[in-house]
């Protein structure tokens, strides 16, 4: 018989991770869950603005945590989907190269999926066509079958309904984390919590949440938007499913690509674009007075690291109409510039940052001190891995109660 846990446990964040690592929690006999969130409705950040793709261990460096639970994640989603009645755009995805310099990373793309025991297969031309007829690739290009798409907003809310009704979660909304007023007690914009265990997921606060405890203080948060175009409805054809380019393996990001979502629409982006708020989705929506300091953040960086000198360097050029078609059009055939319309999706990318050593964080990372835990850098692929990721953090960081060394 499952043991009951009473402890209270109250998690910061209601996105899909603060909502995996409820359901997770109930199926381990926690009965006693609130969960905190700052909005009066679920999915307005990154987990109900992304592509909704669920990802299938591509990319990432053997070892990591995103490739340990991208897969595993992806494959208890779409098992969850089908038990729920959700849809799933079974389509598969193709990586496809621009040039002959792309194809020792196509084939080194090639090399880490098998090592995360991802199926993919390395394909040619005529094998490409089959799968995107209007796909264009230099010699070889990678098929991915695994790779679908959800509706990221349905499953958010279908979460929410299966967590309420088990009677053991109450999700607070409209109620901020503001700070924490003394040990195993939080202060909120609708009066104090006291709780056992503290779970920090609030995504693109989640450093200053953490901050607020003392924990993970060299971490900090750097916002990128991601703007999204799409194709117009009569030319939607050209895409059967999603559409991807190589991208720079150094950087975090995937590079803009085409995605057919649940209802048909071709979206195509995101971008990765230096952003001046954590919810900074328009011009100047959500730039409030952390705005100086984030740019001070992006010029230190831009002269210390590379990587991200790149980023800042190539991707606002994508504002620019003409240079954000040059990037795809050698992607889809026959796509012309009459084809893209604007579309108003757009979500902001937190991506963590080791300030002491100026580098951008590519893993996930969980951090833990005595009674709280902070789940940080919770970026792609985090909504495909989570369900994985929630039970990795609840059996490593809940029961087994492991400190991590050295993370404050
Ligand atoms: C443009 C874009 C495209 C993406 N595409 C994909 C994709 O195709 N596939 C994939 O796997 N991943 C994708 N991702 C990544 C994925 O969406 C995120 O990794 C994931 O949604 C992160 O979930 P989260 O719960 O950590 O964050 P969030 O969804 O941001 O949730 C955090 C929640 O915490 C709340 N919160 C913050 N501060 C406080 C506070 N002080 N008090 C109370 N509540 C607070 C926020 O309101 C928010 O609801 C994409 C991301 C973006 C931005």
């Amino acid at each position: 018989m499952q043991r009951r846990d009473s402890r209270l446990i109250v998690i910061c964040g209601a996105g899909i991770l603060g909502l995996s690592v409820a359901r997770e929690l109930l199926k381990r006999g926690t009965d006693n869950i609130i969960l905190l969130e700052k909005e009066s409705k679920l999915g307005c950040h990154a987990s109900g603005r992304n592509s909704g793709v669920l990802h299938a261990g591509i990319y990432y460096t053997p070892d990591s945590l995103k490739a340990k639970l991208c897969l595993k994640g992806n494959l208890m989603m779409r098992e969850y989907c089908r038990e729920k009645g959700i849809p799933i755009l079974e389509t598969g995805k193709v990586i496809v190269t621009k040039s002959e310099k792309e194809i020792p990373v196509l084939e080194e793309l090639h090399k880490r999926a098998k090592k995360n025991g991802a199926e993919v297969n390395l394909i040619n031309d005529k094998e490409l066509k089959d799968i995107e007829p209007y796909a264009m690739t230099v010699e070889r290009a990678l098929y991915s079958p695994l790779t679908a798409v959800v509706d990221s907003k349905r499953v958010l809310a279908q979460l929410e309904r299966d967590l309420v009704s088990s009677g053991s979660v109450k999700i607070l909304k409209g109620v901020k984390f503001e700070g924490v007023k003394r040990n195993s007690e939080i202060l909120t914009s609708k009066g104090a919590f006291r709780f056992e265990l503290f779970i920090n997921t609030a995504g693109a606060y989640a450093d200053s949440v953490a901050h607020a405890f003392g924990v993970g203080k060299k971490y900090k948060i750097l916002p990128f938007k991601g703007t999204y175009k799409k194709l117009r409805k009569d030319r939607s054809y050209l895409v059967k499913g999603n559409i991807y380019p190589v991208p720079d393996i150094r950087n975090p990001f995937l590079g803009v690509h085409f995605t057919r979502s649940i209802d048909g629409t071709v979206y195509i982006g995101p971008t990765a674009i230096p952003a001046f708020g954590r919810e900074n989705y328009g011009f100047v929506e959500g730039v409030d007075g952390e705005a100086l300091g984030i740019l001070w953040r992006d010029a230190v960086l831009f002269f210390k690291n590379d990587k991200f000198r790149t980023v800042a360097l190539t991707e606002p050029r994508k504002y620019i109409n003409s240079l954000f078609f040059k990037d795809i059009s050698k992607m889809v055939e026959g796509i012309r510039m009459e084809d893209i319309e604007p579309s108003e999706k757009v979500g902001i990318r937190p991506q963590l940052v080791d300030w002491e050593k100026k580098e951008l964080v590519m893993d996930f990372l969980v951090l833990k001190d005595s009674d709280t835990v902070h789940i940080l850098n919770a970026i792609s692929p985090a909504f495909t891995s989570s369900f994985a990721f929630a039970e990795y953090v609840v059996d490593r960081f809940i029961f087994n109660r492991e400190e991590v060394k050295g993370a404050l």
